[in-house]
């Protein structure tokens, strides 16, 4: 369309730095996946602006610390504005990581629910002793100013399994969404502006280079980072030269096991889902499946069966229910596992291709005929492709599975729950589940095992990750030392 820019399709938002918007000295493309084409820009954050948004809420925390009525009241008000901007945040989502509609509405309210729930949740001071000696007691105090980082797959939720908490328990922030999915995240941003004090959240977008400058500040005391095991690694490296704490949640492999007794019509639906949500796009899904062998053949078709029945296309047709995959890269990652499988010897019950259309658009598709040691089953795939394993016996089944550098979440299918319990204990993960997967609640730690990550995020334990304990003594005896 002639004069037709870009800037005029989708205005940008800006990043907000002390509460105000922020000037944008540089700016990239943000492509939406279902086309392939750039529709909108966003800043890109200088290293001067990193350092304002630090000093904005290193100026912030004493006032925001002090007052815990002030940061029940703000959060509960941030909770009701998020979630009657929902709608429009569910269109930025969707088109910013091809989303369906269906997938980006879920994310909105998991950011006003998380901080409706911290509101409401106590920090309660711990009495160890209290006579004619002395009173002690351990206090949770805030750490001071957070980083934090988030990747694209769900930028609005997981962003405030960190924002929620954190502030709750008066830290001030600086975030950084994924440059593949920054709009969401600053629009939010804009949202709060005239909620939250001045620098208490701070936002800036860019890419991976930014995120390095969140990480090495030194006004920071601690990093949250969620997204991949490398860029993971990585911050924990540079924190760790400067003694910051981290909250690390990385990659997964999930593996979902199946008993012999399962009635297989039964579970396929809520299985295929527990894989394909998002199209495979999210940490803790099911991304390989153990089958008894008797079941085997049963349960491909039953999986091939619900995905040959599953409309992929445009997110935004409401009968859609797969839209794209979210990046480029995530794409030809994808493809690259299934094509390599397939080559080696791998079968594709159902799927197996890339579709031709413009945009990120894959089949999803139920791989057979593959074995443990193939990489499409020992590598986070990340997409719309499930390996299904056979096993002969179960104990041997949990120590494959326990054989992977990941321990994120894990399930156990059965029609026996005790039996499903007592296998699903012995999964090396952070959380395990029976005849489920992936379901994650405010109330709930959530946290990864061996390269999963480190420590955990929701419920109280989640809170406390933004908390170092003070030890107050006070003595009640002759003043000086005291002894024991
Ligand atoms: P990624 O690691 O490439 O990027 C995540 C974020 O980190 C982005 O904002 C990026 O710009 C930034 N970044 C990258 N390298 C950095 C560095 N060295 N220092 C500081 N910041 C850096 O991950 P991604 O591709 O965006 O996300 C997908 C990954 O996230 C998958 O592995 C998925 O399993 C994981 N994930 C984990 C959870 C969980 O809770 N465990 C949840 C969602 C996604």
């Amino acid at each position: 369309m002639p004069g037709h820019t870009i800037a005029e399709e989708f205005p940008m938002p800006t990043q907000t730095i002390n509460g105000r918007s922020a000037a944008t000295f540089s700016e990239f493309d943000v492509i939406n996946p279902a086309t392939g084409a750039p529709f909108a820009k966003a800043p890109s954050a200088s290293k001067a602006q990193v350092d304002e948004a630090f000093e904005a809420a290193l100026a912030a925390y004493p006032g925001w610390r002090a007052d815990e009525g002030l940061r029940r009241a703000k959060l509960l008000e941030a909770s009701a504005a998020i979630a009657e901007a929902a709608g429009e945040l569910t269109g930025i989502l969707a088109e910013e990581s091809g989303k369906t509609t269906q997938f980006a509405a879920f994310e909105a309210p998991v950011a006003a629910g998380w901080l409706g729930y911290y509101a409401g949740l106590e920090l309660s001071r711990e009495v160890l002793q209290d006579d004619e000696k002395a009173r002690v007691e351990v206090v949770r105090r805030p750490l001071g100013v957070v980083g934090a980082i988030t990747p694209w797959n769900m930028p609005i939720g997981l962003a405030f399994f960190k924002i929620a908490p954190a502030l709750r328990a008066g830290n001030t922030v600086v975030l950084k969404p994924s440059p593949f999915t920054p709009l969401s995240t600053l629009r939010v941003g804009e949202i709060l502006r005239d909620i939250l004090p001045p620098g208490v959240l701070n936002i800036v977008s860019g890419g991976d280079d930014v995120g390095r400058w969140i990480v090495e500040h030194p006004v920071p005391r601690k990093i949250s980072f969620t997204g991949s095991v490398a860029g993971g690694t990585a911050v924990n490296v540079a924190a760790a030269a400067d003694l910051k704490r981290v909250t690390l949640e990385l990659g997964g492999n999930d593996a979902a096991i199946l008993l012999e007794d399962v009635d297989l019509t039964e579970i396929a639906p809520g299985l295929f889902w527990s894989a394909f949500f998002n199209n495979g796009q999210a940490c803790a899904l099911i991304k390989r499946v153990y089958v008894p062998r008797a079941l085997y053949a049963d349960a491909v078709e039953a999986l091939a069966d619900v995905a040959r029945g599953t409309v992929v296309g445009d997110p935004a047709d409401p009968a859609t229910q797969l839209g794209p995959l979210a990046t480029l890269p995530q794409f030809e990652s994808v493809s690259g596992l299934v094509d390599h499988a397939l080559a080696g010897g791998a079968k594709a019950a159902t799927g197996g291709t890339r579709i031709d259309r413009p945009g990120y658009f894959y089949e999803p598709t139920i791989v057979c005929d593959i074995e443990d040691g193939t990489p499409l089953v020992d590598e986070e795939q990340f997409g719309p492709a499930l390996p299904i394993i056979a096993y002969d016996d179960v104990d041997d089944a949990v120590s494959r599975v326990n054989r992977s550098t990941f321990g994120l979440g894990g399930s156990v299918w059965t029609a026996d729950v005790e039996r499903g319990q007592d296998i699903a204990e012995r999964l090396d993960v952070g959380t395990t589940w029976i005849n489920t997967h992936a379901s994650l609640a405010p109330t709930v730690p959530f946290g990864g095992l061996k390269h999963s990550g480190l420590g955990v995020e929701n419920g109280p334990w989640g809170l406390y990750a933004y908390t170092e304990l003070q030890a107050v003594h006070v003595n009640r005896g002759v003043p000086g030392p005291t002894a024991g």
